[in-house]
């Protein structure tokens, strides 16, 4: 990277964080170039963005830092084939996960700086952040120092992206890949979409109406992790009832107890000694069936339809903040199909 404090970007990938980065950077004054497969699904819009788009090869070439935020499956192949032989000397490359190099499915080039700028949150709330003159929080992280300038360069990254507004807090490639595959699998996603679901299910097996148990079981958590979020556990004791405390102090226990823990445990140890990663890489080259099928569960559980039937009936929350996640898997299906 040359002594320029802000460095020519190249974004592979124009998806959930992709566009948001970008976005965000340009609006911080770097000169940003998207990189993507000609006619691929997002080509069109990063154009109707404004941004100049090339082929990943032609956009590596005339970076100085070259953000690789394509789905972490493609990034091994695509590093092998378009990045490596591509990218100026002395560059930096920048990931959004750990997980490929972490993992060792990448070994960067031994003249780059590698470094590693993750948002903690989705690429919506990374723009929309941004946009209201907030951020969202971001760690990063350095696995290859040529330049001896490669922290100072990540967290210039951060600040473009707005995330250096809330404490950027330095990590390892290795903590912020086993730390963010858990959050993800034992609370964030997997823990929570299935608490959600075995509570409706409770409810609904029992005789009450699914309707009532919709807002009970999902809707209403909404409003419990907004609590969370302003202001910790404190603020939600400071504002649900006592005989709620009451209930939640004494019954959460029965349902997040020693076994539980124990299975968080194990989740942890699957991510730590590689086996959830070898899994998943090996699920993915092998086409997807179990993961897809495993999806399709979720999305035909009952409490899907009762929960489509009410949102009908709440317009104002057709707005979803996280709508790009959802366009971007299935502008993968397209891509891949
Ligand atoms: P995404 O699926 O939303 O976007 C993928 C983009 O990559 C699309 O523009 C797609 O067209 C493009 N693409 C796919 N294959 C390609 C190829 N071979 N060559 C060039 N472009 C290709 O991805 P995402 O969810 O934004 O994830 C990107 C990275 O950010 C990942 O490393 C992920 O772990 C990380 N991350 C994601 C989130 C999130 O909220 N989604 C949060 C933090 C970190
Ligand atoms: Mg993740």
């Amino acid at each position: 990277m040359t002594t320029n404090t802000k460095p020519r970007i190249t974004i592979v990938g124009y998806g959930s964080q992709g566009r948001a980065h970008a976005l965000n950077l340009r609006d911080s004054g770097f000169d940003v170039t998207i990189g993507l497969r000609p006619g691929g699904p997002t080509e069109l819009k990063a154009k109707a963005d404004g941004f100049t788009v090339k082929t990943p090869a032609d956009a590596v070439k005339g970076a100085e830092l070259v953000a690789v935020l394509t789905p972490d499956m493609v990034q091994p192949q695509l590093y092998r084939d378009v990045i490596e032989a591509n990218i100026p000397q002395g560059a930096t490359l920048l990931f959004a996960h750990g997980f490929n190099v972490h993992y060792g499915q990448i070994t960067p080039r031994a003249d780059l700086d590698v470094v590693l700028v993750a948002p903690k949150g989705p690429g919506a709330l990374v723009r929309r952040e941004y946009e209201i003159g907030r951020g969202v929080p971001a760690i990063y992280a350095v696995h290859q120092d040529c330049s001896g300038k490669a922290e100072q360069t990540a967290l210039t990254y951060c600040a473009g992206i707005g995330g250096a507004r809330q404490n950027a807090i330095r990590t390892t490639f290795k903590e912020e890949t086993e730390t963010d595959l858990f959050g993800e699998q034992a609370v964030l996603c997997g823990g929570a979409t299935k608490l959600v679901q075995a509570g409706w299910e409770t409810l609904v097996e029992a005789g009450y109406q699914p309707e009532v148990a919709y807002y009970e079981c999902l809707h209403e958590l909404k409003l419990i992790v907004d609590l969370f979020y302003e202001g910790g556990i404190t603020r939600m004791h400071e504002f649900i009832s006592e005989t709620a405390q009451y209930g939640a102090l004494t019954r959460g226990t029965y349902i997040v107890d020693e076994h539980t823990k124990a299975q968080m445990k194990k989740v942890l140890a699957e991510i730590q000694d590689g086996t959830f990663a070898k899994q998943w890489i090996a699920e993915y080259a092998a086409g997807n069936a179990n993961y897809k099928a495993l999806k399709q569960g979720d999305l035909d559980h009952p409490i899907e339809t009762t929960g489509k039937k009410l949102r009908a009936a709440m317009p104002w929350l057709q707005q979803p903040a996280t709508k790009p996640a959802a366009t971007a898997a299935k502008q993968r299906e397209e891509a891949t199909a």
